[in-house]
């Protein structure tokens, strides 16, 4: 069934999705626009919802949708699962929220748009999308190679979990691509890594991996392919895109840039329409679907101030990593927009901004000095400073808010990495991450000055 042969009563205004549909006079949505400018207004005209009076998109908050027809039903069940036999861009059939809904509709469709993707398919946690990204993925006997240093509930799914299911990994350091080359084997089919890692920030070339897998990906059958798979939660769109770069599928935490105000928890995967259908599938069977009332803030409070927000959040990085490099008890600052940043060169080929301008994000990850435990014990030290006196700068894990959160990988987030690993990954005893927010730059200098100084 083409969407002309559905007329579609209920849900559906007459423009399309993509604009090209049935023309009501109305051109705003084929007009040359900014990304700026979409992520604050979206679609004007929609046929995910009928919003046409509403300035905000409302929040759908039905479980359950009324079905016209007892062939509407069957069309809409029928088109779930094969969706190649309904365009439901264009005429959406809602039958269950956690089947599909119109708020996160919406909230998908922007951000595969921001991502320059297709198709965006929502989940209830960035770890619910990383989940359905690897599990649409892989067989029995399938290998993720995976970089060494990833984020810890990704470590322990692709450790603990996936060998459950006859699914194993391999961690290579894939800085070095030469160790790629060596490491994929006829059983490969997942290429999975964060750039910039979490939390090193050291950066993996996208391109690079890219070609290589295409290399390897020549002679072999659609099911023996290997795929990219990149978590893009660091950068976010805003400053880095890497399905331009050839990468198959992104995932995101919406929890952390995209969202931007620390209130949701959301995940995203990003990528080709051809990988729509398993993951609708694999979201209506595993049931980490992004509930509609969590999808509304992230796209009517997140999505239209991602680039201001992150635009001033790098703005104040810059400003505190310069601080820090210059700062007596630092012993290293690691932040790509800096001349020292060890790949400066592939940083500015890899992130940037809507406008092409270099955009090294609003992550700073910097090292106390002295030996190991000394430099263990500072970094404890302050923290618990930070803790107990800081105004500007809050104790906690995550990231990408407007207010800066200060964290220690070895301690926190990356406490289930075993040490070797830890220490083959680059994450130091004295490490510290910062997520940069919006406050007042001075201020964030002066709440890191009073801390380094009394640890
Ligand atoms: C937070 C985070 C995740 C997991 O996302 P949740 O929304 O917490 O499930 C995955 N990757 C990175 C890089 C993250 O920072």
């Amino acid at each position: 069934m083409s969407a002309k042969d559905n007329d579609n009563p209920g849900n559906s205004p007459p423009d399309a999705v993509d604009g090209s549909g049935a023309s009501s006079g109305d051109t705003r949505d084929n007009r040359p626009r900014s990304m700026r400018s979409f992520l604050v207004h979206g679609r004007p005209r929609t046929g995910l919802w009928d919003f046409s009076h509403h300035v905000v998109p409302p929040i759908s908050s039905s479980s359950t949708f009324r079905l016209e027809s007892s062939e509407r039903g069957a069309t809409g069940f029928c088109g779930f699962a094969e969706p190649a036999t309904h365009d439901f861009h264009k005429t959406p059939i809602y039958i269950y929220e956690r089947l599909d809904e119109p708020t996160r509709a919406m909230l998908e469709d922007q951000i595969a748009e921001a991502e320059g993707g297709s198709m965006g398919i929502a989940f209830a946690s960035g770890m619910g999308a990383i989940a359905a990204a690897v599990g649409i993925l892989v067989h029995h006997g399938d290998e993720v190679i995976a970089h060494r240093t990833l984020y810890g509930c990704t470590y322990s799914l692709l450790t603990n979990w996936m060998p459950r299911f006859g699914v194993s990994s391999k961690y290579i350091d894939l800085v070095n691509l030469n160790e790629l080359e060596e490491a994929i084997g006829p059983k490969t089919r997942v290429v999975y890594f964060e750039t910039p890692v979490n939390p090193t920030l050291d950066l993996i070339d996208l391109a690079g991996v890219t070609r290589i897998v295409k290399s390897a990906n020549r002679g072999r059958s659609p099911e023996e392919r290997i795929h990219v798979v990149v978590d893009n939660t660091f950068a976010s769109p805003r400053c880095q895109r890497p399905l331009e770069f050839g990468v198959n599928l992104v995932v995101h935490s919406l929890t952390k840039n995209l969202c931007g105000f620390g209130t949701e928890m959301g995940g995203i995967v990003v990528g080709p329409r051809s990988y729509e259908s398993d993951l609708l599938l694999f979201r209506k069977d595993f049931g980490a679907t992004l509930a509609s009332k969590a999808a509304w803030p992230i796209l009517v409070y997140g999505l239209p101030t991602l680039d201001i927000r992150m635009k001033r959040e790098q703005e104040n990085a810059r400003r505190i990593a310069d601080f820090l490099a210059d700062h007596p008890k630092v012993a290293r600052v690691v932040y790509p927009g800096r001349d020292d940043f060890p790949q400066a060169d592939l940083a500015r080929r890899q992130m940037k901004d809507f406008d092409g301008n270099f955009a090294p994000g609003n992550m700073v990850y910097f090292v106390l000095k002295g030996d190991d435990q000394e430099a263990w014990r500072r970094a404890r030290a302050m923290v618990d400073h930070v803790a107990k006196h800081a105004y500007t700068v809050t104790l906690a894990v995550s990231l990408g808010q407007v207010r800066t959160l200060i964290e220690m990988p070895s301690s926190m987030t990356h406490a289930v990495v075993p040490e070797e690993a830890q220490v083959a990954g680059h994450i130091d005893p004295g490490g510290l991450r910062l997520a940069v927010g919006v406050e007042e730059v001075d201020d964030i200098l002066l709440d890191l000055d009073e801390a380094l100084t009394k640890s």
